[in-house]
């Protein structure tokens, strides 16, 4: 098995060639030799009827002896290689040359079979090669004779003999010249091929910006190009998207590490009582805490970007989900003074990841809570028309300015990073809860006015 690609396209173009050339050289042989034998078959043609017409005129001059006439006109005809010879059913009455008897039968036997007035016949048995033969009848005082004109075909052998010997030198140079040409061809047009796949090799985790270029090459080169250089630009953006995760996760981990250290190693310098350690401690526990919830986020988008997060699908009721959501986040608005609002609703089935939608929930209550203030008012409702459901967490908080929206749902945005640090946020809650309604084939919208408030609409598919 050749697995070269220039080779085969190369051997391609060779057989194509070879057997072209076979078909045309066939071909060829086939239309000269028919048109040599025409030419011969006219030629002598023209010479039997020439004889005969020449044989009446010496009858009558001759008063009716026809060996004599035969004799005369034979005298006077100019052949070119041809016979003629006079016959009386099968007996030779004077030929220009000599007849082998076979032959004669053969002519003999070939006028009998038909009654036609001229013919022209092909002799099996005379020569190597066969012979033609033009046969006129023709009637001399009340009795037939027959005049023929005979050639073997030895001459149009020796031509077509000449023809296939010089198309036998022209094929090994035919193929030379088509080897030497389909490997040309192919190597030219494959060179962008070569050359794509020693730029791509070039190509590593650290120049991913680089582009394949291919020149002027053919149109579905520069496709595959386009193609290849469409992929690298992807792989360039998540990897430059990984980057930027990796440095943002880094950086948030290191703050409540440092603040842990800190206060071990403070807390460590010299003895100190009982509530200084209990204070110390409590501040180790808050930053292990706010940690373990650091990584716990990290970790569930680190699986969902490897889209290993399987999800535990069973049906259960958004309305008591919601409910559920409002009474333990009462606390937490209660302490901040803001009230919250969850009308009852009738029941709503849904079929979806139960731990997953309650915290996509509770991740936009707590966020609303968060960013109001002081007497200000979180509304939690569902809405459920058809196919469709639609759960509005609304507030009356600051709201988030136009410029800043498109931001809100990646991962570490923050608007306000120092309160947001404050209350426990690392800027990942959004991005949360989109990929939980994308994961359940739903949407999460933003409207928002600054100074008057936000609503989040998550909306679900049933
Ligand atoms: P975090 O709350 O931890 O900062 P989120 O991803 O939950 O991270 O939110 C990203 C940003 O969106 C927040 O920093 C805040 O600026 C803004 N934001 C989120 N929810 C609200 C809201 N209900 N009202 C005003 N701003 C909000």
């Amino acid at each position: 098995m050749i697995r070269s690609l220039r080779a085969r396209l190369t051997l391609w173009y060779l057989a194509f060639f070879t057997l072209l050339f076979l078909a045309f050289s066939i071909f060829l042989h086939s239309v000269l030799s028919r048109a040599l034998e025409r030419r011969l078959d006219e030629a002598l043609s023209v010479e039997a009827n020439t004889a005969a017409a020449l044989l009446a005129d010496e009858f009558n001059e001759m008063k009716g002896d026809v060996p004599v006439a035969c004799s005369e006109v034979l005298g006077d005809l100019r052949l070119s290689g041809s016979t003629v010879a006079f016959l009386d059913g099968g007996r030779v009455l004077g030929s220009s040359a000599p007849l082998p008897p076979a032959e004669v039968d053969e002519i003999a036997r070939r006028a009998a079979a038909t009654a036609v007035s001229h013919q022209v016949v092909g002799l099996k048995q005379a020569g190597p090669h066969g012979a033609h033969a033009a046969l006129v009848r023709i009637r001399l005082g009340g009795h037939g004779y027959l005049v023929l004109a005979v050639q073997p075909l030895d001459e149009v052998a020796a031509d077509l003999a000449l023809l296939r010997r010089v198309l036998l030198l022209a094929l090994p140079l035919i193929i030379g010249l088509a080897g030497i040409g389909g490997y040309w061809l192919t190597r030219r047009n494959l060179a962008p091929l070569a050359s794509m796949a020693a730029q791509a090799r070039r190509i590593t985790h650290s120049n991913l910006e680089t582009r394949l270029d291919v020149g002027d090459a053919a149109e579905e080169l520069t496709m595959l190009s386009a193609s290849f250089n469409e992929l690298l630009s992807r792989l360039d953006e998540s990897f430059d998207h990984m980057r930027r995760f990796v440095a943002d996760a880094s950086h948030e981990l290191r703050t409540p590490i440092s603040i842990i250290r800190g206060e071990a190693d403070v807390a460590l310098t010299h003895d100190r009582s009982a509530a200084e350690y209990k204070q110390a401690l409590t501040l180790v526990l808050d930053e292990s805490r706010r940690l373990s919830r650091l990584v716990d986020d990290l970790l569930n988008l680190a699986r969902a970007d490897a889209g290993r997060v399987k999800l535990r699908v069973e049906e259960f009721y958004l309305n008591d989900l919601l409910a559920e959501c409002c009474r333990s986040a009462q606390t937490l608005a209660a302490t901040r003074g803001v009230t919250l609002d969850c009308p009852a609703h009738d029941d709503v089935s849904f079929h979806g990841d139960e731990e997953l939608v309650r915290r996509m929930v509770m991740n936009l209550i707590d966020n609303a809570i968060r960013y109001t203030p002081t007497g200000g008012r979180v509304n939690a409702s569902l809405e459920s028309h058809g196919g469709d459901i639609a759960i509005r967490i609304a507030d009356t908080g600051a709201g988030i300015a136009p410029d800043a929206a498109p931001h809100v749902f990646e991962r570490f945005y923050r608007g306000d990073k120092a309160r947001s640090r404050q209350d426990g946020g690392f800027g990942l809650g959004l991005s949360i809860v989109k990929w939980i309604a994308e994961s359940h084939n739903g949407a999460v919208e933003l409207a928002s006015t600054p100074g008057a408030g936000s609503t989040f609409t998550v909306k679900l598919p049933r």
